[in-house]
């Protein structure tokens, strides 16, 4: 079954609001079998609103549209439906007689532009509104559904809610789409795909088909899996299938089945492993020790960071050899090396880990070009030291630093020591 999502409201299409009401429709459309094949974002004006739902019309078997069922005149959306259906409004009485009573219970009289809150499409059935003053619109034309619902998000997710539950859940029978995300990183999305594609091409055919969709997304991949199954259960089974499929052939490249940040699976190693980690970061400005400690109880494990971007800090604060930096730079294998170590030592942790690095745009050689980065981890009295020549701008080197760390611990943790 396909859904078409409307958003009505001038203000998101400046730069200041974004629509974020689709993407809750989005999920909840999903879990009862919808595919969402267009959204739109409309200004309130009934030409193009109109328009668009007349297009959708031809081919959607569920349009739904949120916003601009207030009452003031730039409120079109009930307009725009009556004009494509071709349908007079009609004065509900009791949904007047409804606002006036909400104005009356905090002491105040209803303004007549609320009368249009009232005006109703005619064959429409009305959707209770608990939390405002906007009631909702359910049509149907053809074998077209429409539903109406108001924009402020508080409002229109009950009210989505309902019509899941009382018009849509009953339509797919429990049918639906079924959704995994996997989440890799140290490869390229071409790598990657070139693995995966001869594997999650045959899904398509499968009697519980899923669709698959490969994303870059700050220089860690995704892998996005939907399943289009008749119950949850054969959904799932599918999809836990197929994600074994894929860890086959991808291995620990794969952190997480389960769309979980990098930090998060980290952060559950250490703690399984009762193990602390200690920090010396210089390119990534402590941007690895943000990261980690955004994950709740990160306390268990992380015991201090400190941002050593001088050479002098490296020394003072890690105990890197001055004449190391003199002799290999402050970018290099041995001072990432030291890093770790120093930072592990001083700290008395299990794990020490050291990046530093050329975060750019300036500061880069031939020999050492913006990009590069050294990353020590120390684990006991095993020490890995890996370089990466990273693309992007300053905040993607610096995220791709904190990312390289984090991945190498997780493999470090996960196999022992290398
Ligand atoms: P209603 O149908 O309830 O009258 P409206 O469009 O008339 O909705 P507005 O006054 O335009 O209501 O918007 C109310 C609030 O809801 C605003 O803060 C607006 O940004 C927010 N809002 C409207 N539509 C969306 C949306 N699609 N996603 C997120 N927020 C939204
Ligand atoms: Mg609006």
């Amino acid at each position: 079954m396909k859904a078409c999502i409307v958003a009505v409201g001038s203000e998101m299409l400046t730069p200041f609001r974004v629509d974020t009401n689709s993407l809750v429709i989005t999920e909840r459309l999903n879990a009862v079998g919808y595919d969402v094949r267009l959204k739109a974002v409309a200004a309130d004006h009934v030409e193009e609103l109109a328009r668009v739902i007349e297009g959708a019309m031809g081919w959607a078997d569920l349009i739904v549209i949120t916003g601009g069922l207030g009452p003031t005149e730039d409120d079109i959306t009930r307009d725009a439906v009556a004009r494509v259906l071709d349908v007079p409004l009609d004065v509900d009485e009791a949904i007047v007689t409804g606002i006036q009573e909400r104005f009356a219970r905090r002491g105040m009289t209803m303004p007549e532009n609320n009368r249009r809150q009232a005006m109703v499409p005619r064959g429409a059935t009305v959707l209770e509104n608990r939390n405002g003053s906007a009631p909702g619109l359910w049509l149907e034309r053809g074998a077209t559904s429409l539903v109406l619902l108001p924009g402020p998000p508080r409002e229109m997710t009950p009210m989505l809610d309902a019509v899941i539950h009382d018009r849509l859940a009953v339509r797919s029978r429990g049918s639906g789409l079924f959704r995994r995300v996997l989440k890799l990183t140290g490869r390229t999305e071409s790598d990657v795909d070139a693995r995966a594609q001869p594997v999650y091409s045959k899904w398509t055919t499968e009697q519980v088909p899923i669709a698959t969709t490969i994303l870059a997304v700050s220089g860690q991949i995704e892998l996005h899996l939907t399943a289009d199954a008749p119950d949850c259960q054969s959904g799932e089974a599918a999809l836990d299938a197929a994600v074994r499929q894929l860890e086959a052939i991808l291995g620990d490249v794969i952190y997480s089945t389960e769309g979980r940040p990098l930090e998060a699976v980290v952060g559950d190693l250490l703690r399984e492993r009762k193990l602390t980690v200690a920090l010396a970061e210089s390119c990534s400005g402590g941007l690895l020790a943000s990261r980690l400690t955004d994950i709740p109880g990160s306390s268990d494990y992380v015991e201090r960071g400190v941002v050593c971007y001088s050479n002098r800090a490296k020394v003072e604060l890690a105990g890197v050899p001055e004449a190391m930096i003199a002799e290999h730079g402050a970018v290099s294998e041995p001072v990432a090396r030291a890093l770790a170590q120093g930072i592990r030592e001083r700290s008395r942790t299990d794990v020490g880990i050291g990046v530093t690095g050329i975060a750019g745009p300036g500061g880069g050689t031939p020999q050492k070009p913006v990009g590069l980065v050294c990353v020590g981890v120390a684990v006991e009295d095993d020490v890995w030291v890996r370089t990466f020549q990273f693309v992007g701008g300053r905040e993607l080197v610096k995220y791709q630093s904190a990312t390289a760390a984090l991945n190498m611990l997780r493999l470090l943790l996960l196999k022992g020591p290398r």
